[in-house]
């Protein structure tokens, strides 16, 4: 009787080893596969374009954000890291229209009407990995490029991991949050030098604990949220007086299953809307109330339709809640995928606000009304 069940464990065992190994065949890097069990029903969305697969096999792409063009929105563009080596822009059809073999970029952010040499710009920046240091861009309106513009290099003196951006509703000044694989996180305030070109300098470090990647700012609420990889979100003040004091959103096992990756906000008028985290280790992605404490709303995941595959494994996600084109009239979520059909290298998949907000029960809001090119204008 022992023996058999010995027998058993083993055969599980191995079945597991073997599972594993094939998962992984597409390029694990992280510490989870994605087969891991729902710890809430999800509903089910699709996606209905993606990107181009990066230049870098394995695991490579990790995060982006959408770049909203100021009069045509149609031409809005999603900005993709490649962390084994550089970073892609992309339009709403997925195709690349540029990429810069910069490096290797991890996390990526954007704000608006950043005032330089003169002008109001939008301003991407990333953790460059290879270098431990921020890398900072514009992007050229006319031709959808990115153009580097920091003044020097950003050296940040620490493990680089995450990165997210914070535009201050009470100063008025923009930052950058850098978060580290031992827990450190970083706060940079990005400014002109005074010749067209942008600095930073180092206002607050704090410590979360352990690993820590994803990152999120609320612009009008002044809030940080940081994943702690293996453990927590947790929500802080993005002032950079605002000390360690912190409010626990939720914990592995019980919301989301560790990796906690990307972080990122659906605003909703104020106050109203969502915190969406992807919990890495099973594939989904889980909605809290952007209000109050945070609380839990529901959990979603992308499955495979007619020619796109499904989303596993995700790192990094944005979401946008304004029109962009036909294919996206109510705004446009957007997820990185291990996993991408065809053997082929990894890519970003997209999926219509609407599709998420009417396939979740209740529905959720939509709600056109936040501009995120206004923050700062
Ligand atoms: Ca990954
Ligand atoms: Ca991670
Ligand atoms: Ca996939
Ligand atoms: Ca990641």
């Amino acid at each position: 009787m022992r023996s058999e069940i010995m027998r058993r464990t083993i055969k599980m065992a191995a079945f597991s080893a073997l599972a594993m190994i094939i998962t992984c065949l597409g390029g694990c890097g992280d510490s989870n596969d994605g087969s891991g069990a729902y710890l809430d029903e999800p509903f089910f969305v699709t996606a209905t374009v993606e990107t181009d697969s990066i230049p870098n096999g394995g695991d490579a792409a990790d995060d982006l954000c959408i770049w909203i063009h100021p009069t045509d929105l149609s031409k809005s563009l999603i900005v993709g890291t490649d962390k084994r080596g550089g970073i892609g822009v992309y339009d709403l059809s997925g195709r690349e229209i540029q990429y810069r073999a910069d490096g290797k970029m991890n996390n990526v952010d954007i704000r608006y009407n950043f005032p330089l040499g003169g002008d109001d710009v939008a301003l991407v920046t990333a953790t460059n990995l290879g270098e431990d240091t921020i890398a900072i861009y514009t992007i050229n309106t006319a031709t959808g490029e990115l153009e580097p513009v920091a003044v020097g290099v950003i050296d940040t003196g620490i493990s680089v991991y995450g990165l997210c951006m914070y535009h201050s509703p009470i100063s008025g000044k923009y930052y950058s949050f850098v978060t580290s694989t031992n827990g450190t996180v970083q706060q940079w305030e990005l400014f002109d030098n005074g010749s067209g070109l942008v600095d930073a300098s180092l206002e607050r470090t704090f410590d979360v604990g352990s690993g820590a990647e994803g990152c999120v700012a609320d612009d009008e609420a002044a809030l940080l949220y940081v994943g702690e990889e293996n453990d927590a979100i947790w929500r802080y003040g993005a002032e950079p007086g605002d000390g360690e004091e912190r409010l626990l959103v939720d914990r592995t096992g019980n919301h989301f299953m560790s990796d906690v990756e990307g972080l990122t906000i659906y605003y909703a008028g104020k106050a109203g809307g969502y915190l969406i985290a992807s919990s890495q280790g099973n594939s989904t992605f889980v909605i809290y109330e952007r209000d109050g404490t945070n609380e839990y709303v529901t959990t979603f995941a992308i499955e495979a339709e007619n020619d796109i595959d499904a989303v596993s494994t995700t790192d990094g996600i944005d979401v946008v809640n304004i029109f962009l084109n036909d294919d996206f009239p109510e705004g446009v979520f957007v997820a990185q995928d291990n996993n991408n059909s065809k053997g082929e290298h990894q890519n970003f998949k997209l999926v219509p606000w609407e599709s998420i907000a009417n396939s979740a029960n209740p529905p959720l809001v939509i709600d056109l009304s936040w501009d995120p090119r206004l923050v700062g204008s």
